[in-house]
């Protein structure tokens, strides 16, 4: 199904923009390779314009009451709310996944504003306990200032909201650029925003060229945090970049989550929800299952049951009913899932199902890659430690509970794990013990607005979602206050 979007202008200081030079790009579906529309190329130019509008927008809405900001939040959930179709659909268009999915991300796109509206009313401060004679000590809680948020294109409606709810719910104001695929869903996003009547340069969103735009959010000292969701790498250079002002920073990066199945695993449970983690987006997802351990004495069963799962999947443009998975975002996804596949087989793996370009037919213009079962897994095969983004399900049998704990953390990352056990003993054990930020037992549904999301290691740095995401916008100032005693 092809339907015609509008091009669209970005949105700073309260209204629409060409890029200043007036150079535009297009957004290019991956079901089949039409181009979506086209929006501007803006620079470090329009950055800056935008760094300007959110800047000047500070004091006003910092001084604001968080009730009062809330209000506004709610209304702009409101119209997200009318406008949840239209954005679904467009996150299909230019991202791929299943319309189906795309609707689910609505649902925590709207509710991270109605959450974080409500809990910035609960931004506390408090009275210190003095040591002092006739001083008081109150340490208040108040908005880092303005913030620059980069994004992927793999959530592109949810991260927005992760990152603008709990910014601007606390009075930071906020210049966001959406990634090169998913720049139309930011700018629908950045309409609600508008339609609220959000007071102008309280949210912005610039779309263009990452590294011009980058440098400058990253110049400018008027911009006093960054937070970004992305590649490991990328993440490094904004943490370089940070050190010259000192910036305030938070990093969503890469994951590559093991999935431990112990041999006392409920299989009629754990294989639905194993397989629709690895199999959601296509597997591009930070929190995807990336390395699934087996125990050796149920892996044919699991083998067999994830295989069952996989012949069901239906795989095409989003848009079509009954599609379950989408295509992979672009070129060079398709050909490094390729290159791992063909490595760890030429290394010794057995291929169960899938491992194939799809192509022909429906499927000639579009970034398909079939659902791959891959068993005989090795540690040093470069799947047991790169992140796959894609439709891969690699299983590695292990014989003991402390050889897939080692397994699973010998990694440089450490975002989500997941444990399949009916011992609860050993699921508080082994999540005690895994290196991530996040575990799921017996669940693979591990995001929530309220619940805090990131990871260690070279996963990131901070937590969105929950009340530590909202702490990642406010500083805490100290007022020491001297009280002379009375008559
Ligand atoms: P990416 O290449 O790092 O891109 C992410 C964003 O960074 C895009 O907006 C991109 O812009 C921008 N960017 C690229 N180079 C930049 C530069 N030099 N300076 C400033 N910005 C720059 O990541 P990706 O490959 O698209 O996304 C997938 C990665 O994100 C995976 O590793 C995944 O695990 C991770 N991720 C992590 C989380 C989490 O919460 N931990 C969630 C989702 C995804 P352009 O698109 O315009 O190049």
């Amino acid at each position: 199904m092809s339907q015609k979007i509008p091009d669209r202008k970005m949105m700073y200081g309260g209204g629409w923009h060409s890029a200043l030079d007036g150079a535009t790009f297009g957004s290019v579906n991956p079901a089949n390779a039409e181009v979506v529309a086209q929006v501007p190329l803006g620079g470090a130019a329009d950055a800056r314009a935008a760094v300007d509008a959110a800047h000047a927008a500070f004091p006003a809405w910092s001084r604001r009451t968080a009730a009062d900001r809330a209000l506004l939040m709610h209304r702009v959930a409101d119209r997200l709310e009318a406008k949840r179709e239209e954005i679904a659909v467009t996150i299909t268009m230019e991202e791929g996944k299943p319309l189906a999915e795309s609707r689910n991300e609505m649902r925590l796109t709207i509710d991270s504003l109605h959450w974080y509206a409500e809990e910035a009313r609960r931004a506390y401060g408090s009275w210190i306990p003095d040591p002092v004679p006739n001083r008081r000590l109150l340490s208040m809680r108040q908005p880092v200032g303005v913030c620059g948020a980069i994004i992927p294109w793999n959530v592109p409606a949810a991260m927005i909201t992760r990152k603008a709810a709990p910014a601007l719910a606390v009075g930071c104001t906020m210049v966001l650029k959406p990634a090169e695929q998913t720049p139309i869903t930011a700018l629908l996003v950045a309409e609600a925003f508008l339609e609220a009547d959000l007071p102008a340069g309280v949210f912005n969103v610039v779309t263009g060229d990452a590294p011009a735009i980058g440098q400058a959010m990253l110049g400018d000292e008027r911009v006093r945090k960054i937070s970004f969701t992305g590649s490991t790498e990328v993440g490094r250079l904004l943490l370089r970049g940070s050190a010259e002002h000192i910036k305030r920073i938070s990093l969503e990066l890469g994951g590559n989550a093991p999935v431990i199945l112990f041999e006392d695993s409920d299989l009629d449970k754990a294989i639905p929800a194993l397989c629709a983690l690895k199999f959601l987006n296509a597997g591009q997802a930070c929190i995807s299952a990336n390395r699934i351990y087996v125990h050796a004495s149920i892996h044919d069963a699991v083998a067999e049951r994830v295989k069952a799962y996989v012949a069901k999947l239906r795989v095409g443009d989003g848009m079509k009913e009954g599609i379950t998975m989408g295509p992979l975002i672009e070129a060079q996804a398709v050909e490094k899932v390729e290159t791992l596949v063909n490595e760890a087989r030429a290394r010794g793996a057995e291929l169960l199902v899938g491992g194939e370009r799809l192509t022909g037919g429906t499927y000639a213009r579009g970034l398909f890659y079939a659902p791959t079962i891959l068993t005989g897994m090795k540690p040093g095969m470069r799947m047991a430690g790169q992140e796959i983004f894609g439709p891969v399900a690699p299983l590695f049998k292990f014989e003991s509970e402390a050889e897939a704990v080692v397994a699973a953390n010998d990694v440089p990352y450490g975002l989500a794990a997941y444990i399949f056990t009916e011992d609860m003993a050993r699921a508080i054990r082994v999540s005690e013990r895994l290196e991530t930020g996040m575990v799921g037992v017996n669940d693979v549904r591990i995001g929530a607005a309220e619940a805090p999301f990131g990871g260690v290691k070279q996963s990131g740095i901070g937590r969105e979602g929950g009340r530590e995401g909202m702490e990642e916008y406010l500083e805490t100032k100290l007022v020491a206050i001297r009280v002379d005693p009375g008559a």
